[in-house]
């Protein structure tokens, strides 16, 4: 079924009685060549590229809930590509390039929207920091402009120029970046891996994996044994307790991660703001609701919600920021679990058992990741190679302590990152 604006019409002529699933909902089969553990938006862009690029269908992805119920259908959706380090700057390059051409590719409407991201500034030291990064993102081929503060305040009429706490003095614009829909990403990774062929086992969450004389053999589930010749572990916050199946203990902690959103305003904001100082950030969703965030919870805890001390960090950093806020009412809070890596930078690796692979380390950034890392991981599962751009993903920096990318210059500290 393809989506077009025909279609559209034709449907709301008709009823919308032609409409199908949007992908099979499949039961597991004994065996299969790839079994991917995850179902959220890196399993299911792995599963699509594996067959879409490398022509491996007989492949399974195995998701304890519902497709998008995990950090792909509870992220504030930024997506950008304005990362420093070597070896981040040119894969966030690369997905951000994916992105831009995700909607024709997919046939489906993710809502990406390149409405730009500013990263404010409040003193020297940050002005200097960012003009690095944007210099970092030029070199790379990406745009980056430094905004002087006459620009930003025509830009951004509704931020608090007065206030003397955390002064702005101007801000670093990437026009390219901007938001999409995140389940949307979801579903329509979901719907094009299972047109080719993958099998998506919703409500089957993963209790074991198979290994025997150092190879993997497959993995036990709730819904039964399944054999596989390769298995990815693709599992956000879950993935220490995942490795740990496989007797791996990863340099990964698992923290909360807040949002919120307030009712539906008319369009005022109309592009990504970070606000360094205060650790906060926020857009308008195409509904009207301001989506905003902070920092992650400071503990490490798998529940899905957060604590109220953040919770009122954010709402202090918000009414700091642009005080209008406080008109609004906020509708909902919600939490997702992050893998935080220890340098605050992914890992897409083998791991020291033949067949099992690792993606994971996405910290509170893996929205944007989503295509590159489906593509990266999927290049190195058909390949046994790492993909150019996710080159120095490796898993052992951690332990020889080479190729580190502390991005955020915080150590070795899993939530400082
Ligand atoms: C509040 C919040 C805001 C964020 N904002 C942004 C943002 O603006 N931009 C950005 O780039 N990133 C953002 N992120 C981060 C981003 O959402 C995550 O890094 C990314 O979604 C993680 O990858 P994923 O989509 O594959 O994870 P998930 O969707 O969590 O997928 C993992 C899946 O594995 C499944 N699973 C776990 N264990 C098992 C098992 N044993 N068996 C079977 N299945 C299992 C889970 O149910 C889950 O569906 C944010 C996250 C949160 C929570």
């Amino acid at each position: 079924m393809r989506f077009s604006g025909l279609r559209v019409l034709k449907e709301g002529l008709t009823g919308n009685r032609g409409w199908e699933a949007h992908w099979r909902d499949a039961t597991p089969k004994e065996a299969y060549d790839v079994v991917i553990i995850g179902g959220g938006g890196h399993g299911l862009a792995t599963a699509y590229y594996l067959a879409r690029e490398h022509g491996i269908t007989n492949v399974a992805v195995l998701e304890k809930g519902y497709l998008g119920g995990g950090n792909i259908g509870r992220n504030t959706t930024i997506v950008r590509a304005n990362y420093t380090l070597p070896g981040n700057s040119e894969f966030y390059s690369h997905s951000l390039k994916l992105w831009e051409g995700l909607e024709e590719e997919l046939n489906y409407n993710v809502m990406h929207s390149q409405r730009g991201q500013i990263l404010l500034f409040h003193n020297d030291g940050q002005r200097d920091a960012l003009i690095r990064k944007g210099n970092a993102m030029r070199n790379q081929g990406d745009d980056a402009e430094l905004l002087s503060l006459p620009k930003l305040k025509r830009i951004l009429p509704y931020l608090d120029y007065e206030q003397t706490r955390f002064p702005i003095h101007g801000g670093l614009l990437q026009r390219r970046a901007g938001t999409a829909r995140h389940d949307a990403v979801a579903w329509g990774y979901a719907r094009g891996a299972s047109e080719r062929g993958v099998d998506l086992i919703q409500n089957c969450e993963v209790t074991g994996i198979d290994i025997e004389g150092g190879v993997v053999k497959g993995v036990q589930t709730t819904r039964g044994a399944i054999r596989a010749k390769k298995v990815a572990m693709i599992v956000a916050g879950r993935s220490s307790q995942v490795a740990a199946m496989a007797g791996m203990r990863l340099p990964i902690e698992s923290h909360v991660l807040q949002a919120f959103v307030t009712e539906g305003l008319k369009p005022c904001i109309d592009h990504v703001v970070s606000f360094g100082m205060g650790l906060f950030y926020i857009s308008q969703s195409d509904k009207g609701g301001l989506v905003f965030g902070g920092e992650i919870d400071m503990y490490a805890s798998y529940a899905a919600r957060g604590n109220l001390p953040t919770a009122e960090h954010v709402m202090d950093s918000a009414m700091t920021l642009m005080p209008m806020i406080g008109k609004a009412k906020v509708l909902r809070s919600w939490g997702g679990i992050m893998d935080m890596s220890a340098d605050g930078s992914p890992i897409i690796d083998r791991t020291h058992i033949d067949g099992l692979y690792l993606n994971a380390g996405w910290c509170y950034g893996g929205f944007k990741a989503a295509p590159a890392s489906g593509h990266c991981m999927a290049h190195l599962m058909a390949t046994d190679r790492p993909h150019e751009a996710a080159a120095k993903f490796r898993l052992d920096r951690f332990r020889t302590g080479r190729g580190l990318m502390d991005e955020e210059a915080t150590g070795a500290q899993h939530n400082l990152h």
